[in-house]
């Protein structure tokens, strides 16, 4: 059980104190100057790592995700191939497509992106995606993998945050960490990411009674609930790392996540900004997992493959 709300710091250093924020764009920088070494070392091999990107539908977020994720590829020398389908189109096409791409030599990780019209099932595409292709990390085997820690994709989105966490080397072990938001693709996979990591872990959602009487505790707070300013600074424990996954259109136009920035940034030790925080680390480590993939099928890694049918 979580107990204790105290800080280590005096009130007078409280008082003074203003959050360091970390850079997700430099940290990406950094791992993908790593990667394109990497690329480089499947190229001398006669090996270039491949991702196919499937989209349907006129969707204008999703269009500029798909563009950012191909240009990260280029950036750092991954092949990207595109397809592009009507909002009508019938699901066959795409598992006919999947299924294609699962056997094709060139291409090693397989995402399609979300969300899909309402004719799709979204966990039937996501089964028909090979495990071995399966860089977003949505695919049972990996969700599975992490439960008893031995995933081989993890999640995009949680694993840049335990990349950014690692980063400013911010301990995890024995620390109390709240996750507000319990999605599959975020919240669940990052509570057992961190639940790995030897963290206490407590998950909030929406149904949480009293949300701020989790949130006070956490030495770390990672927040991915999609609603703008939910996390006040009367909700954060003097001195915690904050974590806000969030990312919030407001009428005005302006980009914000699911924390008060300004008032929190006062409190926190580390805080992550939106943007530039951990947008940049999900695209990073979807091509983190590409080239993993790519590794993989060059060393004749294929552990997975009662996992596809
Ligand atoms: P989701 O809608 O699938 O899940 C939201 C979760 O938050 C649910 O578990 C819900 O119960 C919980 N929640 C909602 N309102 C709450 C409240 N008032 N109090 C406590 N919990 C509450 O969303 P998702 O896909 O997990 O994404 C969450 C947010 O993260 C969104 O803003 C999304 O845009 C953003 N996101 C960012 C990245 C990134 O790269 N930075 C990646 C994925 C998602």
């Amino acid at each position: 059980m979580l107990c204790g709300t105290t800080s280590a710091l005096t009130p007078e250093v409280a008082d003074k104190m203003t959050a360091k924020i970390i850079d997700g764009v430099a940290v990406s920088g950094s791992i993908r100057a790593e990667l394109k070494e990497r690329v480089a070392a499947l190229l001398a091999k006669g090996m270039r790592p491949g991702l196919a990107v499937i989209v349907v539908g006129e969707n204008p977020a999703s269009a500029v995700y798909v563009r950012n994720k191909m240009r990260a590829c280029e950036q750092v020398g991954i092949s990207s191939f595109r397809y592009a389908f009507p909002a009508d189109a019938e699901p066959e096409q795409i598992l006919n497509l999947i299924a294609d791409l699962n056997i094709k030599d060139d291409v090693h990780g397989i995402l399609v992106q979300l969300p899909l019209p309402s004719q799709f099932s979204i966990p039937q595409i996501v089964r028909t995606i090979s495990a071995e292709k399966d860089v977003d990390g949505f695919h049972l085997y990996n969700m599975g993998g992490l439960v008893v820690g031995d995933t081989v994709f993890p999640p995009c989105t949680p694993y840049g945050v335990v990349k950014l966490l690692e980063h400013e080397s911010i301990p995890l072990e024995g620390k109390n960490v709240v996750v507000v938001g319990a999605s599959n693709i975020v919240g669940k996979p990052m509570a057992l990411m961190l639940m790995q990591r030897d963290a206490t872990v407590c998950i909030c959602h929406a149904k949480t009674r009293d949300l701020a009487q989790f949130t006070i505790l956490a030495d770390i707070l990672v927040v991915a609930a999609g609603q703008p300013n939910l996390i006040v600074p009367q909700m954060v424990k003097t001195g915690a790392v904050v974590i806000d996954v969030g990312i919030n259109r407001l009428p005005s136009g302006k980009l914000v996540g699911d924390v008060d920035f300004e008032g929190v940034r006062k409190k926190a030790s580390y805080i992550t900004p939106v943007p530039g925080g951990v947008g940049p680390m999900t695209v990073t480590m979807l091509l983190a997992n590409t080239v993993a993939s790519a590794e993989r099928k060059s060393n004749g890694i294929r552990s997975l493959d009662h996992a596809t049918s």
